[in-house]
């Protein structure tokens, strides 16, 4: 584990607060709270096992090739949403660069940089504890933090912003398939040239296509194939979820179980925005793309030549397959998470996610964000308004 010099006196001591995860929601959520406490300068710390913060989201957008971001300019990390679009500066030809309508969304280069400026005016990166935590012990008067390799942490309250990146969906045909990736597994990079090389991508949401489109750019023979018809939304969810449009309706509603439901009839899974399936379907009438609509029967592999054979029985020789089939719908932390709901009871709906209390409590000193926070902040709980969202339950209301 891996420990800043600046932390170590922290470490005599008892944390105030200790947030597992240094995603996009555990450093807004770090943010808020110093900003919100800063007259009485609390001990924080954020443990996280990558070298840098926000390493997940730079290598998955990466990963993407995606140049813009699909929400908009004020859900970003800084307390202040205008502050992103404060940093592009007035000048509309800055503007242009920076961002792109509908919805005044950033480029992921100018997001990047903004993040990091949120990073260096909160001092987060020598706040950053590099380990993994494997147990939580829940106290009367504290908390105590198990990190892997034998690192014990303890504090006062902590936050659980663990994403659900550790939870790849694959499909079973792909197991043992030589030259498949996952788009979002760590081993996977974007070689410098396509070479005209016959590259499968498997997925039809937003990511499959962003890869599609810089796959053709980098020369690679692109198939696209996809189940079902292309979705096109322009968010993942409706904006009415991010107020009370909808979100009153949902916190008025008792059962979890509707609630759950209620999410799963919100959430536009697998879709993409109308500029992106526009651009696609430009690059498959220009016979750029090919394009298939059908789910994958099999993948026959002979030495290291592997044939996709479609349901619809096409057959497609793949020198490369890349699955952008997204993340398993599971609940996020795994055994860490497990763990805790059987030693510590802590209250479950029927679809095993928590029951959080109106400050996203799961115990007294114990919150959490993200989708593990779905049933009390909706539909956009995982996406960057709903780190802004945790962010205001936790600390409260802003002087
Ligand atoms: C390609 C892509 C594009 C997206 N674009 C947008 C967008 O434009 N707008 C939007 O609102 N949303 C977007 N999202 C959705 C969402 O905002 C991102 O997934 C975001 O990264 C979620 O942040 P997070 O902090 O919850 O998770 P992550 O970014 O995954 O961070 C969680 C961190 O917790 C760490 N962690 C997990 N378990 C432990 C443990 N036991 N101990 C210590 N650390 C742990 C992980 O290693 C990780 O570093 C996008 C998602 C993807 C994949």
């Amino acid at each position: 584990m891996l420990i800043k010099k600046s932390l170590r006196m922290h470490l005599e001591n008892n944390f105030d607060w200790i947030i597992i995860g240094g995603g996009i929601h555990g450093v807004h959520i770090a943010a808020s709270i110093l900003d919100k406490y800063k007259d009485s300068d609390p001990k924080l710390g954020i443990i996280d096992p990558w070298p840098h913060l926000l390493h997940r989201w730079y290598s998955h957008t990466a990963a993407t090739g995606m140049s813009y971001l699909r929400s908009p300019a004020v859900h970003n990390l800084a307390i202040d949403p205008f502050d992103l679009q404060k940093y592009g500066g007035k000048k509309a030809r800055y503007k242009q660069v920076y961002f792109r309508q509908p919805y005044s969304r950033p480029s992921t280069n100018f997001f990047k940089k903004h993040s990091e400026l949120v990073i260096d005016r909160f001092k987060l990166k020598d706040l950053h504890v590099q380990a993994k935590v494997e147990k939580i012990v829940l106290g009367n008067d504290h908390v105590e933090i198990n990190c892997e390799h034998g690192q014990n942490l303890s504090s006062q309250k902590i936050v659980l912003a663990l994403g659900s990146g550790d939870h790849l969906n694959k499909p079973d045909w792909a197991a043992t398939v030589p030259n498949t990736e996952h788009i979002f597994s760590e081993n996977f990079l974007w070689p410098e040239k396509g070479e005209n090389r016959n590259l499968v991508i498997v997925g039809g949401g937003i990511s499959a296509i962003q890869a599609a489109l810089y796959a053709y750019t980098i020369g690679f023979k692109v198939h696209l194939v996809t189940r079902h018809e292309l979705r096109q939304f322009q968010f993942d969810s409706d904006p009415g979820w991010l107020g009370p449009k909808y979100m009153a309706g949902f916190l008025k509603q008792k059962s979890y179980e509707v609630r759950r439901k209620m999410i799963s009839h919100a959430r536009h899974r697998g879709s993409a925005p109308q500029e992106l399936i526009a651009s696609l379907r430009k690059h498959i009438a220009d016979k750029k793309i090919n394009f298939h609509h059908s789910d994958v029967r099999q993948a026959i592999v002979n030495g290291n030549e592997v044939t996709v054979e479609l349901a619809n029985d096409t057959k497609i020789e793949a020198d490369m397959v890349l699955l952008a089939t997204g993340f398993k719908r599971e609940r996020p932390g795994g055994k860490l998470v497990a763990n805790l709901l059987s030693e510590y009871q802590l209250p479950t709906a029927s679809c095993d996610y928590p029951i959080l209390d109106a400050q996203l409590r799961w115990h007294p000193r114990l919150f959490v964000s993200g989708a593990l926070a779905e049933l009390e902040l909706g539909p956009a709980a995982r996406n960057i308004s709903g780190a802004r969202s945790a962010a205001r339950r936790i600390v409260g209301k802003r002087a």
